[in-house]
Order: C-alpha cells, then sequence, then structure tokens
C-alpha cells in the first residue's frame, strides 16, 4: 500500500469515527423523555375487539416494541425513558380485554420499560402515532388482538427484528394516519374497568384454525384433464376429506373456503382465511403443465422470484384465476396498507417455509412425492401477511398416471392423511 493510500484509508476511518460520533450523539441527544399519559381500553378494530394501549410521551417516542411469553406481555423498550403521569402509579392492575395489569420500570441504566401482562397471546394488529393536540404529549397508539399462538409467535419474531423500525416507520406515517378518522383513538378510560370481550377460548382448550383452500370453482374450473376432470372438483374433494382428517385429530377446527362450486377471488380467499383467524392456510390444486411427462407433487410458498420457469408458469396459470371474475377494481389492498402487517410478512414466508418443509417430509413416498420439492413462485393467494400459507399441487391432470390417481378417492385420502399429519406437527412444533 503506498503511503498516499495509507492516508487515504486513514481519513475514510477518521470520518467514519466521526459520524459515528455524530450518529451516537443524535440517539444520545433523544434521551430525555416521560411517559405523562397511559390509558388503555378496547375498541372495535374490522369486526373484532381490540386492546387499545395509548403512551402519551412529551417528546417523539423512540422505542422497541416487543412481546413475551409466560406471561404474555407486550414490552415497550426506550432509552432516557422516565415515568411521570400524574395521578397513576407506575405499577398497578387492570381488567380490560386480555391486559391484567401494567408496571414501568429500567431493565438496565438509562432505558425505560413499559410492560402490559395479558391473560392471551394478543399481538399488535395495528401500530400508529399521534402528534400533540393544545393539551397533551405524543401519542402512540397500539391496537392489539388475540388471533392465536401462530399468530403471536409470529409477531414475536417480527417485533425481535423489526421492533425500532416498527415506531420509526409508524411515526414517518403519522401525518397520513391523523387524517384518516377510523384512525383517531376512541376515548378510553384509565384503567378502564371494560366488560372483556372473549374472542377466544382460554389457551389451553383451544383448536388450531387452518383454512383450507379448494382451488378455483364456479365459473373457474381450473385445469382440464386428459380425460375431462375438472380441477375444481378433485380439489373441494380433496379439501373436504383434509378438513375431515384434520377434525378427527381433535386438535383442529378446520373451516373449508368453499364448500360447494363457488367462484371466489383469490383476494377473498385470503380475507376468509384473516376472518376466521387462521393459524395456517392451506391451498389444494392440481394443475396441467405442457409437458405430459410432468407429474408428482409440489408444495409452493410466497416469492418474489419463481424458483423454476415451471413454478412460474404454474403461478402465472393460478393467478389468472381472477381475471375469470372480471376486472378487479377494488386496487387497495388494505392488508398491504398497514406498515406493521408488512413486516410480518418476512416472518411468514419463513414459516411457510417450515410447513413446507414439514409437508414434504410426509409425502415423500407419494408417487413423485420426492421429486419435485419445495418450491417458490408470487401466488396471489399465498400473499397473506401474517399466516403461514403453502399452496399444494396434488399432481397434473395433464399427465394420465396423476389424473387416474387424483381421481381416485382412497388415493385422495392417503394423500390429505399425510397432509393433516404434516400440519399438525408444523402446529405442534410452533408453540412460543
Ligand atoms: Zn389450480
Amino acid at each position: 500500500m503506498s503511503s498516499k493510500q495509507k492516508f487515504c484509508t486513514r481519513l475514510i476511518f477518521c470520518i467514519f469515527l466521526s459520524f459515528l460520533g455524530l450518529w451516537s450523539g443524535q440517539t444520545t441527544g433523544a434521551a430525555d423523555n416521560d411517559v405523562i399519559g397511559m390509558r388503555i381500553g378496547d375498541v372495535d378494530f374490522e369486526g373484532s375487539r381490540a386492546l387499545r394501549l395509548v403512551i402519551e410521551t412529551n417528546e417523539p417516542l423512540d422505542a422497541k416494541l416487543l412481546l413475551l411469553h409466560d406471561p404474555w406481555r407486550l414490552v415497550i423498550d426506550s432509552v432516557g425513558l422516565s415515568w411521570n403521569v400524574p395521578g397513576l402509579e407506575s405499577s398497578g392492575q387492570l381488567s380490560s380485554g386480555p391486559a391484567t395489569a401494567y408496571r414501568f420500570g429500567h431493565p438496565k441504566v438509562g432505558t425505560g420499560r413499559i410492560v402490559v401482562e395479558m391473560n392471551a397471546p394478543a399481538s399488535p394488529e395495528r401500530v400508529f402515532v399521534l402528534p400533540p393536540r393544545e393539551v397533551g404529549g405524543h401519542r402512540l397508539v397500539i391496537d392489539l388482538i388475540d388471533k392465536g399462538l401462530t399468530r403471536f409467535k409470529l409477531a414475536q419474531k417480527s417485533l425481535l427484528a423489526n421492533g425500532l423500525a416498527v415506531i420509526q416507520s409508524t411515526q414517518a406515517q403519522a401525518v397520513n394516519l391523523a387524517a384518516r378518522p377510523s384512525a383517531l383513538p376512541q376515548p378510553v378510560s384509565q384503567h378502564a374497568k371494560v366488560a372483556s370481550p372473549v374472542p377466544r377460548p382460554p389457551v389451553t382448550d383451544r383448536k388450531w384454525i387452518v383454512a383450507i383452500d379448494a382451488g378455483h370453482g364456479g365459473k373457474d374450473p381450473g385445469a382440464v384433464g386428459l380425460a375431462g376432470t375438472k380441477e375444481k372438483e378433485i380439489t373441494l374433494a380433496a379439501a373436504q376429506q383434509l378438513a375431515s382428517d384434520l377434525r378427527k385429530t381433535g386438535k383442529v377446527s378446520s373451516r373449508l373456503i368453499r364448500s360447494s362450486d363457488q367462484f371466489y377471488k383469490l383476494r377473498q380467499r385470503i380475507e376468509i382465511a384473516r376472518d376466521i383467524g387462521a393459524d395456517v392456510f392451506i391451498s389444494l390444486h392440481a394443475d396441467s403443465a405442457p409437458r405430459k411427462a410432468a407429474r408428482g407433487i409440489s408444495v409452493f410458498t410466497l416469492s418474489d422470484t419463481a424458483s423454476d420457469k415451471e413454478a412460474a408458469y404454474i403461478a402465472q396459470q393460478e393467478n389468472k384465476a381472477d381475471l375469470v371474475g372480471g376486472p378487479d377494481l377494488a386496487v387497495e389492498d388494505p392488508a398491504a396498507a398497514n406498515a406493521l402487517l408488512s413486516m410480518f410478512q418476512r416472518e411468514t414466508m419463513n414459516e411457510s417455509s417450515r410447513l413446507a418443509a414439514a409437508i414434504l417430509n410426509e409425502i415423500r413416498d407419494m408417487p413423485g412425492g420426492d421429486k419435485r420439492g419445495h418450491r417458490f413462485a408470487g401466488f396471489a393467494v399465498l400473499k397473506s401477511p401474517d399466516i403461514p400459507s403453502v399452496l399444494v399441487e396434488m399432481g397434473f391432470l395433464s399427465n394420465k398416471e396423476d389424473e387416474k390417481n387424483l381421481n381416485s378417492e382412497r388415493y385422495r385420502h392417503k394423500l390429505t392423511q399425510k397432509l393433516s399429519k404434516a400440519i399438525v406437527s408444523y402446529l405442534t412444533s410452533t408453540s412460543p
């Protein structure tokens, strides 16, 4: 290295160090902040009862959100945060929705921590901030809903990676949200003793909810086999069998997205799964490929880029289902508009891969079950931001043997039993 190069390296290093100094200076500059108000109550959120927590602070809150279990609790950590709420002790009991207690403390020197204990695995569904009004400070609003253990675990992992980013992106969007009347907090009272909504039975008595989506239906027949088999009929028969197999385990409440020959848009299928609070979503298909020799079972999960050409082709065929129903006028995707939910997507994709692996592990000895494996593509029906979702192509109707198998009730039952076993094994492994 020449002396000139050495000098340049040193210079860059010094600039880097001074940048670090500036950066850390900025962080400590945000240090002093007081909690000046806290309100808890329950609000209606898209038809569900949500626990709303409002934290009011002097300065915008630079915090990290965390979810912990045993007991279930929401944690908000912030450097330099102190408790300064007139007339409200720094700890106490609560009886609002799932919230049972709160406390403020210092887990380490210089960090303030607000903890809300809960008797159910409620996770943040929406987070937003509101600027100060004439009186009062900056408000951070968190709406929590109990959507089951799978969702809690997803949120827990996502927050571990993005807890700070959630608040920051929320602050960046604050003005937009504040302008929306639906986002304004309803009046909530301190220590509210609101009649507790009980959306779900106690955690120990709960069954997992599995949404089973029979591909296609109604005016959309899906693929048509060499012998005239319609994909929509095969998928419905398999979905009903899978629902029954899952129910027999005693651990799962299975729900069919469609239980007859009906047409639903792909987004509606996702919405139904979210409405019923599904822990997982499985979409069943039996498509065709231009290559008649193509056969076997594939398990797909969502990805922006397809794993191979055939996967891209299949996803393209599946996504066409929406075109059958005419132009889609609902341009805005409500799920995508929620910054918090988009942050769950990465973790949801990881969980979907784990579910796919559990399925592949079970179907290995089915014809072609070990050949095609786990593949990725941009399937519209797999885009739930917070429900692990897989699509199983049970075989190809464009292949003679596969078509024959798919028409056999015995064969389908063998497959659905394996799917059921894999789903239960995945769900059992997800307990936080
Ligand atoms: Zn299909």
